[in-house]
C-alpha cells in the first residue's frame, strides 16, 4: 500500500477498508467509523452563544483539556485550564527540538497517528497541521535477542534461521513463522466475537457482553499460553515484539483495542513533531482571527479562555450539595495558592496525580476506588541527536534503515529511526548525510524502571553499549558522535506519575464505567486518556475532552 503524505478523509477510508479486506474482517468497518469519528458537534446540543457568564474551569492542560476548551468556546462559556507545567501545554505529547531552528527533535511522549484515529485527524485538519508518513516497520529492522542477530524479512526466516535455535521450541513452532505464531494466538479469539460484541473492546459501558467479560480475565500471557504455545516461544515472541512482551501480565482488553482499531498499520507523524497539536489548540485559543477557526459562529458569541499555567490544582471543593465547585491552586514559582469558583469542572488529569488532590467531599466511594486502583504502566524513552546517521549507511547490519524499529531483549528494548528521509525508502538515491535523532529507547513497565531509575551517565553509558552490540557496532563507536541526549522517565514525571493507564485483568469491567462517571450531582465531568475505550492514544483523550464539554451542554441547558 503506497503511503500518501497527508490523506483526506475519503483516503484514509479507503485504506481503512483496504486494510480490513486483507484482515477479512470487513463487517467491522461500520463500527470502526462510528466509534472513532468525532462525537456530535456540540452546537447541536445547545445554542451558540447560550454559555455566556457560565464558568468553566478546566484541570489539565493535555490534549483532552485543550479540546474541551476548543468545543466549549463555541457556546460561549468562560473557561479557565489551569497547567501546572510553567513553561508547556500538551502534557504527554511532548517534543523536544536539539536546535533552534526545530529541525531535529525526539519525541518523549506520542508519536504516531494511526490511519483509523478519526479525532486526531479531524483535529488536523480542522487546524491545519501538516503530516506525513511514520514508517512502522521495515526489512531493515533488526532483531538481538540471546546474543543473536536477525533481519525483519518478511518470510520471518532470518529469525527462524537465526533466533529460533536459541530457544526450546515445540517441532510445530520450530516449522512455524513467528508472526504466524503469533496471530494463530492472537486472531481467533477475536474471530470468534460477533462484530457487534467486538465494538464493545473500545466503548464504555455500564455492563459487557459477557464474551468480553471473559477477554478482560485474561492476560496478554494467558491468550499465548491457551494457544498452547510452549514456554519457549512465549518468551521468544515477547521479545520479538516488546509491544506484547512488556505487557504480559496487562489485560488482553488492551491489546485487542489496538489490533481492532488497526492502530499499527498505516501510519503518521505531525510535522515538526508532536507539540504542533497542542500549540495548534493554544494558537487558536488567543488567534484575532477566529473564523479560521470557527467559520459559522459570530465573534462576539464565542467563550473566553484563560490558561493559567505554573498553576497546580491542589484541592477540589463543593461546599453545598449541587453548588459551584472551588479550584484551589498553588503557583509553583512563587507558591502562592488562589481559590476561584466554576459553575462546572472538567478534570482531565490522569488518576495517578488526582489521587495526590484533597477532594471535600470525597467523590463517591466507587469513584474513590477506581482512583486508588486503576493500573499505569511505566514507559521510558531516550533520544539520542547524532552528528551522523550510521543507520542510515550502505554497510549497517540488515541494511540502511529509513524509518522502523529494532527489538533487544536488553532492557532498552526498542529503538526508533528516525522516518524523515522516508521518500528514500525505495529510491536509487541514497539520502543526505545529514544529522539525525534517534529513539535509542522506547521500553515499558519493568524494563522502563530499571534502565529509567539508573543514575544519569550509568544510563547513557548503558544505553550506548546497547545501541552499539545490536548494531554490531565498535564499543564507543556512538560516544564520538554523540552530540546530545535527553530522556524521560514517565513514573517520575510529577504531572503524570505513569506512561499511561492500562487494565489489569477484569479492570475494564470492574472500572471503566465508574471512572468514567460524573461527580458532585453533574457538576464535575471526566476527561482524558483513562477514562477512554482507547488509552495510551491521542484518540481516547480527545473523544473524552468532547464528550465531557458535550455533558456540560446537556446539562446547562435542561438547568437553563
Ligand atoms: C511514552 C508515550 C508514548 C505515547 N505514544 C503515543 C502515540 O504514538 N500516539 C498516540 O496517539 N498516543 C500516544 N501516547 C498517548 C498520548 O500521549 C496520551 O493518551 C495523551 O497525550 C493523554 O492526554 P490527556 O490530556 O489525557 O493527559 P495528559 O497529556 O497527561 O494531560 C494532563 C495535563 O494535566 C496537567 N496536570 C497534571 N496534574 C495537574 C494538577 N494537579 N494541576 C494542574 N495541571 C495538572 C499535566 O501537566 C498535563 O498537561 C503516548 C504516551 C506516552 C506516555
Amino acid at each position: 500500500m503506497k503511503s500518501i503524505v497527508q490523506p483526506t478523509k475519503k483516503q484514509r477510508r479507503k485504506i481503512v477498508l483496504e486494510i480490513l479486506q486483507q484482515q477479512n474482517r470487513i463487517e467491522d468497518y461500520p463500527y470502526l467509523i462510528e466509534s472513532l469519528s468525532p462525537p456530535q458537534d456540540i452546537t447541536t446540543l445547545a445554542p451558540v452563544g447560550s454559555g455566556k457568564n457560565i464558568s468553566i474551569g478546566i484541570i489539565g492542560g493535555g490534549i483532552a483539556g485543550l479540546s474541551a476548551a476548543f468545543e466549549l468556546r463555541k457556546l460561549g462559556f468562560d473557561i479557565t485550564i489551569f497547567e501546572a507545567e510553567k513553561k508547556r501545554i500538551g502534557g504527554r505529547i511532548y517534543t523536544h527540538y536539539f536546535d533552534r531552528h526545530k529541525k531535529y527533535y525526539g519525541e518523549l511522549g506520542a508519536m504516531r497517528i494511526p490511519i483509523s484515529h478519526e479525532i486526531v485527524w479531524h483535529y488536523i485538519d480542522l487546524l491545519g497541521l501538516k503530516t506525513t508518513p511514520f514508517i512502522q516497520s521495515t526489512p531493515a529492522d533488526l532483531f538481538y535477542i540471546l546474543h543473536r542477530h536477525a533481519c525483519n524479512d518478511s518470510e520471518g526466516q532470518s529469525v527462524m534461521e537465526n533466533i529460533y535455535p536459541a530457544f526450546d521450541l515445540t517441532l510445530r513452532e520450530q516449522k512455524t513463522p513467528w508472526i504466524q505464531l503469533q496471530n494463530n494466538a492472537i486472531n481467533p479469539l477475536l474471530r470468534k466475537l460477533s462484530p457487534k460484541v467486538r465494538k464493545e473492546i473500545i466503548e464504555i459501558k455500564p455492563q459487557y457482553h459477557p464474551e468480553i467479560i471473559k477477554l478482560d480475565q485474561l492476560s496478554f500471557r494467558n491468550i499465548f499460553e491457551k494457544a498452547g504455545l510452549s514456554l519457549g516461544a512465549i518468551s521468544m515472541l515477547g521479545n520479538l515484539s516488546p509491544l506484547i512482551g512488556d505487557f504480559f501480565y496487562t489485560s488482553s482488553i488492551e491489546l485487542y483495542s489496538e489490533i481492532y482499531t488497526l492502530d499499527f498499520f498505516s501510519l503518521y507523524r505531525i510535522q515538526g513533531g508532536s507539540a504542533n497539536l497542542p500549540l495548534a489548540f493554544y494558537r487558536s485559543f488567543f488567534d484575532s482571527n477566529v473564523k479560521k477557526y470557527y467559520p459559522n459562529i459570530p465573534p462576539h458569541l464565542l467563550g473566553t479562555i484563560h490558561l493559567k499555567n505554573g498553576h497546580c490544582v491542589e484541592q477540589i471543593q463543593q461546599k453545598i450539595p449541587c453548588g459551584p465547585v472551588t479550584l484551589s491552586s498553588k503557583n509553583i514559582e512563587n507558591h502562592s495558592i488562589h481559590q476561584q469558583n466554576f459553575d462546572y469542572i472538567i478534570c482531565t488529569i490522569p488518576f495517578s496525580t488526582l489521587r495526590n488532590i484533597q477532594l471535600c467531599p470525597a467523590f463517591s466511594s466507587e469513584k474513590m476506588q477506581a482512583i486508588q486502583e486503576l493500573s499505569y504502566e511505566n514507559s521510558f524513552k531516550s533520544a539520542q541527536f547524532y552528528k551522523e546517521r550510521f543507520w542510515e549507511k550502505e554497510d549497517i547490519i540488515c541494511g540502511r534503515k529509513l524509518g522502523g524499529s529494532s527489538a533487544t531483549d536488553y532492557p532498552l528494548t526498542s529503538l526508533w529511526y528516525p522516518s524523515d528521509h522516508y521518500q528514500y525508502l525505495n529510491s536509487p538515491y541514497a539520502p543526505p548525510k545529514e544529522p539525525g535523532v534517534l529513539l535509542s529507547t522506547y521500553n515499558f513497565t519493568l524494563d522502563a524502571t530499571r534502565l529509567g531509575n539508573l543514575p544519569y551517565n550509568q544510563r547513557i553509558f548503558k544505553i550506548n553499549r546497547q545501541v552499539e552490540q545490536l548494531h554490531a557496532l565498535p564499543k564507543g563507536y556512538i560516544d564520538n558522535i554523540l552530540l546530545d541526549y535527553v530522556d524521560i522517565n514517565w513514573n517520575n514525571y510529577p504531572w503524570s506519575l505513569g506512561g499511561f493507564a492500562y487494565y489489569r485483568p477484569g479492570q475494564k469491567n470492574t472500572f471503566s464505567w465508574i471512572a468514567a462517571q460524573p461527580e458532585y450531582q453533574n457538576k464535575i465531568f471526566f476527561a482524558g486518556e483513562h477514562v477512554s475505550g482507547k488509552h495510551a492514544w491521542i484518540q481516547g483523550a480527545l473523544k473524552t475532552g468532547i464528550q465531557a464539554a458535550n455533558h456540560i451542554a446537556k446539562d446547562f441547558i435542561v438547568k437553563k
